[in-house]
């Protein structure tokens, strides 16, 4: 089964850059930071990735984060998270691009920072035959005001970025005071996403739907708490990206049995499946897909029919997803024949 889930074409929605940061990496990274690494071994940066809760595994993003403290660095990172795409089949991936939070934290720069990324992508691109769109997450603590600057830099430096989205304190800023924001970015013709539905009730998933006219929600575990909420997912044709063992490692989801990822996909609400973090969860494409099928009985040819959905939904252009489409048909008959 494992080796069949391997080889299926698959598209990813929802992967943090730098939660996909591998360990020896992540030591190189504070090796060079000139900060002083925390760690002697890869061993040691492993441990520090097992986390308790929610609040911990912040922590934890937050200190990978500090450490990067030179642009270039994004290039590495963004090259071997595609080769760890590759290596399982995902065809194409979207990247959620956190660089707001070196702007502000470490005052660096925006063009340098895409620069950087666009090489690694580039690199990956060519050599390994894959697709790859960038969202930068605007992140909500920070504030309409700051994200309006970060817009002025995404229209200055427009290459590699696809479309934007709010992570961050869900509790603490709910959607509405960022529709100015969303508004413009959609007359820049970025594509529009938000965090919603993981720390927070079914309110905030629709709140995103019906206040920003997002097209896709991050996460959006807690849809399932209200049937006027799938509803209007269903009605606006907004996919919801699974991130079903992210949810379950945070604690948002308390077992994977519970997970509401099989609901959603026999009631007919679009669906993608996705990693989020996938080094610092432990996980990966093919252990998503897995899970699927040993938790909730998910089928190959359902799985096949998700991966299908995601490159559909993907931000791709037209051309590049009709492409990805037909070699995503291609490689599932192959598998096909294999079977028999
Ligand atoms: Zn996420």
């Amino acid at each position: 089964m494992y080796s069949i889930i391997n080889s299926l074409p698959k598209a990813e929605h929802h992967i943090h850059l730098v939660g996909s940061i591998r360990p020896e990496t992540l030591l190189w990274v504070a090796d060079e930071s000139g900060l002083g690494s925390q760690w002697d071994s890869v061993d040691e940066v492993r441990d520090f990735f097992k986390f308790n809760d929610f609040p911990h595994f912040l922590k934890v993003f937050g200190t990978c984060m500090a450490y990067i403290t030179k642009e270039s660095m994004f290039e590495r990172i963004a090259y071997e998270t595609l080769e760890d795409q590759a290596s399982q089949n995902v065809l194409h991936s979207e990247i959620i691009f956190s660089a707001p939070q070196r702007m502000k934290n470490a005052d660096m720069d925006f063009a340098l920072m895409m620069d950087a990324l666009n090489r690694g992508i580039g690199k990956a691109q060519r050599e390994f035959g894959v697709t790859c769109s960038t969202r930068v997450d605007l992140i909500r603590d920070y504030g309409p005001d700051y994200q309006m600057e970060v817009l002025d830099q995404i229209q200055e430096h427009p290459e590699g970025v696809v479309g934007i989205e709010i992570g961050g304190s869900e509790h603490a800023y709910p959607p509405a005071q960022f529709k100015p924001v969303y508004d413009r970015a959609r007359g820049m013709g970025l594509r529009l996403v938000a965090h919603a539905g993981e720390a927070l009730g079914w309110e905030s998933v629709v709140d995103a739907v019906e206040c920003l006219g997002v097209e896709r929600i991050g996460h959006g575990l807690t849809a399932q708490q209200s049937p006027d909420a799938i509803a209007l997912l269903k009605k606006r044709g907004v996919t919801v990206e699974t991130c079903p063992v992210s949810n379950v490692r945070t604690g948002v989801c308390n077992d994977i049995k519970d997970h509401p990822v099989r609901k959603y996909y026999d009631q007919g609400v679009s669906i993608s499946v996705n990693s989020d973090d996938p080094t610092l969860f432990g996980t990966d494409m093919n252990n998503e897909y897995m899970t699927l099928h040993e938790a909730h009985g998910f089928t190959i040819a359902e799985l096949f029919d998700i991966s299908l959905n995601s490159i559909r939904t993907s931000f791709l252009p037209e051309e590049k997803k009709r492409i990805q489409i037909a070699e995503f048909w291609d490689r599932y008959e192959k598998i096909g024949e294999l079977m028999e």
